[in-house]
């Protein structure tokens, strides 16, 4: 027998071991509730409950815990143990319906932008039967949705649910138009995150305050070598490194997580995971499963796994690419075009919905994606533009020109493309896949979006586009469901979609300058920092198709607005104390000591030899010297930029502070790295204080 079969998913309370478990009755009421939503009555949370708690026992489990994910953007747990005292001084092991349905974790501890200010103190977290309990550390995980007592959201997980339920209802009164799609109840969003990683050395890393501090590197000279010679991607993974990853696919097998591929990224110590897709909100939380893995496995290793977005300058930083469909409950996947006329037109109509979409609400997408550290990825030349715009391969775009423009399409063709009599070719990967550099890739059967960091929740990237594809959808549907001649109308449809929209359609090169120009022309967006796109978020627009919804309540949208922009600001903050921790304690004192080095070696020689040549140390003095003061003068303007944004945050405008720690403070701090960076390529490596990028990125060995 192989090794995966038999420990695959042993650690989840799935389906298999619900049914063999749980008394039919049960059984059959759980899974109404959580295939179609019902309700579940409390005497059958007892007994699952039960089950749930003799299951995670017979595995060693002393703990249970409501694991949600709060707005920090990571995964919260508190656990409490199983034991009830007996009146004979003993302890049993239970665990009741009521504890498994909902929790009361101390809300007042995580963020809410002012929700509880508002509304009340309290919340709770509520079991989301849909995604299956897990045993991770010897605890038992109930996945919950995190809410306040007045029903706003906390979290999340809950606008995702609230979003995958808009875009299968929008989509089913689509696919009702269309034949063959009587057996349609629901579609469901399908995501496959690939997840981009970096893997230094512990002890390396433990020499780097700022890499303790902030996942990152704050200041740091580029190695002499680095990804130019393009020899790791894809290439021969490091023995460490391999166990690692042997250890990591065993750990998430266990949890029932799909992973799949793993190979080396462009950058060295760079490194991917991908997982098998699966439905949006497992995808979820399989991919903050996986992160906090990593992070745990690699520790075991003796390393550390970086997830920041952009841990040194320089060098590739890392996303993750959010593959992204939409299947019906009869496994269909809508994005894939189909064989048959009927099939295309439908493909095509999705396809619209999804190009109009992304249009229209580009703004939302740059906003799911931004954060302090995805700023130094976009529109740097290695990740997509801060630009959003679609890819589409010559292929597609042909076709859709031809339909706008009613004459044949590719060369060979005689015909007119005519919706839902002519066949569309089939769109291969090879012709689909090559453009790297666009930010929303139609890749044959899916979209890749890849404006996502590495470390950042993939939730908000899926809510808001289930969202703006739902309320296309839902246009479509109000217009064709009351057409009289349906081919007609859906022929107009798409036409006009193609004609009114298509400037988001850009199949050339997102990393070169023209198309900043090109863009500006086209009248798209370029939010290029974080707060900059925050403030879009209430706009009228995004806030009416997301009430529209019941996704995001204004309030809920509020909220998250202060978050980000405070998030934002508390980043760059810990980020600007710890760059002045090390220039004060380590590289200015650094920067003395050799300065005193080379006086002591030109007095030195000069009392032993008069004539002696101090020609180097002078010029060396000199250069550390001039170094040492704008180190110093940039050090003390960071300092009174730190202060000033301080008292900006007092006077309480979240994203006018926000923009201040951007121009201000973000600036000093490159500033003040830049010089640090030029004395460290002339200062001797026993006298710089941390391990250099070399040291860094070929720790692991
Ligand atoms: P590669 O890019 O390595 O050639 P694929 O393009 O097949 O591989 O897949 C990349 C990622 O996209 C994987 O995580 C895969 O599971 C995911 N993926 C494939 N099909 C779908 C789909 N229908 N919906 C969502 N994700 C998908
Ligand atoms: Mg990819």
């Amino acid at each position: 027998m192989d090794e995966v079969t038999p420990i695959f998913g042993e650690n989840v309370f799935n389906e298999t071991v619900m049914k063999a478990r749980l008394p039919k009755e049960t059984f059959k009421q759980l899974m109404k509730t959580i295939n179609d939503g019902e309700k579940l009555n409390p005497a059958v949370a007892n007994v699952v409950a039960n089950a749930m708690k003799e299951w995670a026992c017979e595995k060693g489990a002393t703990h249970f815990t409501h694991w949600f994910q709060p707005l920090t953007g990571i995964t919260a747990e508190k656990h409490d143990s199983f034991i009830t005292p007996t009146s004979d001084g003993k302890v049993i092991m239970e665990f009741s319906g009521k504890e498994l349905v909902q929790g009361e974790p101390d809300a007042s501890s995580f963020p809410s932008g002012g929700i509880r200010a508002t509304f009340e103190a309290r919340g709770y977290t509520a079991w989301d039967p849909t995604s299956y309990a897990f045993i991770k550390d010897g605890t038992l995980c109930i996945p919950t949705a995190f809410c306040s007592y007045t029903g706003e959201a906390l979290d999340k997980k809950t606008p995702l649910l609230r979003s995958m339920q808009a875009i299968s209802k929008q989509a089913v009164r689509v696919l009702k138009l269309f034949d063959g799609n009587e057996d349609v109840t629901s579609v469901k969003t399908t995501v496959g995150p690939e997840q981009e990683y970096f893997l230094v050395d512990k002890s390396v890393y433990d020499k780097r305050e700022d890499l303790i501090y902030t996942g990152r590197t704050l200041f740091g000279a580029k190695a002499p070598k680095g990804q130019e010679l393009e020899d790791h991607y894809f290439g021969m993974i490091k023995p460490r490194v391999q166990e690692f990853m042997k250890d990591l696919n065993k750990e998430l097998w266990k949890l029932g997580i799909l992973a799949k591929t793993e190979h080396n990224e462009v950058a060295p110590a760079q490194h991917e995971l991908a997982p098998i897709f699966s439905t949006t909100n497992l995808a979820c939380d399989h991919n903050q499963l996986t992160m906090e893995m990593m992070r745990k496995i690699a520790a075991k290793h003796g390393m550390v796994c970086l997830l920041h977005e952009k841990p040194f300058a320089g060098v590739n930083g890392s996303g993750k690419h959010n593959n992204w469909s939409i299947s019906t409950n009869t496994g269909k996947n809508l994005l894939d075009p189909g064989a048959t006329p009927d099939q295309n037109a439908q493909f095509l109509l999705f396809l619209c919905a999804i190009i109009k979409g992304v249009d229209e609400y580009q703004d939302l997408l740059r906003i799911s994606v931004a954060s302090a550290g995805n700023d130094h990825r976009l529109g740097a030349n290695e990740a997509p533009p801060a630009i959003i715009s679609i890819f589409l391969g010559d292929e597609l775009s042909a076709i859709l020109d031809s339909i706008e423009k009613g004459v044949p399409y590719g060369k060979h063709e005689k015909e007119k493309m005519q919706i839902g009599v002519t066949v569309l070719p089939d769109f291969n990967k090879d012709t689909t896949d090559r453009n790297r550099t666009s930010p929303f890739a139609f890749t044959g059967n899916k979209f890749e979006f890849r404006m996502l960091g590495s470390n950042e929740s993939i939730a908000c990237a899926n809510v808001f586009l289930n969202t703006v594809v739902a309320e296309e959808l839902s246009q479509f549907a109000d217009q064709l469901e009351k057409a009289k001649d349906f081919k007609g109308a859906l022929h107009d449809l798409i036409l006009k979609t193609i004609k009114e929209h298509k400037r988001i359609i850009f199949n050339g090169n997102g990393y070169d300058d023209s198309w900043v120009k090109e863009a500006e022309k086209r009248g798209l967006y370029n939010l290029k920092s974080t707060p900059e796109a925050l403030p879009h978020i209430l706009d009228e627009k995004n806030v009416k198709v997301f009430e529209k919804f019941g996704v995001y309540s204004k309030v809920e949208l509020e909220s998250r607005f202060e978050i980000h922009n405070e998030n934002y600001s508390k980043i760059i903050n810990i980020e600007a104390e710890t760059m002045l921790e090390m220039a004060k304690k380590d590289i200015l004192p650094a920067a003395s000591k050799y300065a005193n080095k080379l006086a002591q070696t030109i007095g030195l020689k000069k009392a032993a030899c008069g004539e002696c040549d101090t020609t180097y140390e002078s010029a060396m003095l000199k250069k550390v010297s001039a170094l040492t003061s704008s180190i110093y003068s940039k050090t003390d303007k960071l300092e009174s930029e730190v202060l000033a944004a301080k008292k900006t945050a007092d006077a309480g405008d979240s994203s006018k502070t926000a923009f201040f720690y951007r121009e201000h403070v973000f600036t000093a701090m490159n500033e003040l790295r830049l010089c640090a960076d030029e004395l460290e390529t002339i200062t001797p490596k026993e006298l710089w204080p941390f391990p250099s990028y070399g040291d860094l990125l070929f720790s692991v060995r």
